[in-house]
């Protein structure tokens, strides 16, 4: 099936829509999850497990933290992300590969907006591109802020770099998801800040003493977004020494005219306990929705240890150490 059969049009999704003559992008998805729920049972199945998630309040460093016990996403968590790996699979992202009832509102001429059948938050959306190509957001970062614009205040939308947490890395594509559940969105407007700059229409700050480095920019304009972001990335490039795309995971957020954009900068992929054997063992592997505070942990007896004190260690761990951090921070 191509990406030209699997986008649903707004005749065939009328029957989901009110009498709406021009639905704009929302409540095509909107419509869309009805259509899916009603004619996808793999989705169905998952949106009911999604219900029966368990979380564990946790707190790092005197910020919020909910392990969420959810069994279905052991597929993302341990997936094989290594290029022969990658090479082996079929994409799961390309529209021929698809489950027959998955189907997509376009985004714009190059990407498509999927329901992800392993939902992690409610209205687990998948930005994919329509082309397979490598996950990457230089140049992307623009389609980033638009889909943050055109979902509205109840979503974030995230960026999960290739070598940090996307589980395609060989095929570029964003996610979102609603924003309520993340306890980020609550403490960057409540935490001590560090302010940074407030010129060209972007205004920068760090949180103090926070469980985790993370540059927070906030702003209307668009051009001076994705410059600031531009010179912020190959800084990031220059300090960690990276190869190819320095390591990022991201939270993106829209209110009214204002763009929210949170980058967590990382030091490693997966802590080393993901690696361990026996006791110490613990199957997390960080990607943006667990560094906004919704840490993800498939393995039952897992989440039954689970320690405010582990999950301190695991953000120190994978994220940039804090002498890295203030340089890059402060050298804008
Ligand atoms: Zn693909």
């Amino acid at each position: 099936m191509s990406w030209e059969e699997r986008i649903i049009g707004v005749d065939e999704l009328r029957p989901y829509l009110s009498n709406e003559s021009e639905p704009d992008f929302r409540r095509l998805v909107q419509a869309l999850s009805e259509q899916q729920l009603a004619t996808w049972p793999m989705l169905r199945d998952a949106v009911a497990g999604l219900g029966r998630v368990e979380y564990k309040r946790l707190s790092a460093r005197g910020s919020e933290v909910l392990a969420q016990f959810n069994p279905q996403r052991i597929v993302s968590t341990a997936a094989k992300v290594d290029a022969a790996a990658i090479k082996q699979r079929p994409c799961f992202l390309c529209a021929e590969n698809l489950p027959a009832e998955e189907r997509g509102i376009a985004f714009g001429a190059d990407f498509v907006a999927l329901y992800n059948p392993f939902p992690v938050l409610p209205r687990h959306l998948v930005g994919a591109s329509r082309r397979h190509i490598p996950q990457t957001i230089k140049g992307n970062f623009g389609t980033l802020l638009d889909l943050a614009t055109d979902l509205g205040a109840e979503f974030f939308v995230a960026y999960n770099g290739a070598a940090c947490g996307a589980s395609a890395p060989d095929h570029l594509h964003f996610q979102a998801c609603e924003r309520e559940s993340l306890p980020i969105f609550r403490e960057i407007e409540t935490w001590e800040r560090r302010d940074l700059s407030n010129d060209s229409g972007v205004e920068t700050f760090t949180l103090k003493d926070y469980r985790l480095n993370a540059l927070i920019a906030r702003g209307n304009n668009r051009p001076a977004l994705i410059e600031w972001f531009d010179r912020e990335l190959n800084l990031l490039a220059e300090i960690t020494v990276a190869e190819s795309e320095p390591m990022v995971n991201m939270v993106v957020t829209r209110d009214g005219d204002l763009w929210t954009v949170i980058v967590f900068p990382r030091g490693k992929h997966r802590p080393d306990r993901y690696f361990a054997e026996g006791d110490a063992k613990l199957t997390v592997s960080p990607a943006a929705i667990d560094l906004a505070g919704v840490l993800v942990v498939p393995q039952p007896d897992h989440f039954s240890k689970i320690t405010s004190r582990d999950v301190e260690e695991i953000y120190a761990e994978v994220t940039l150490d804090g002498a890295a951090f203030d340089a890059w921070s402060r050298s804008e």
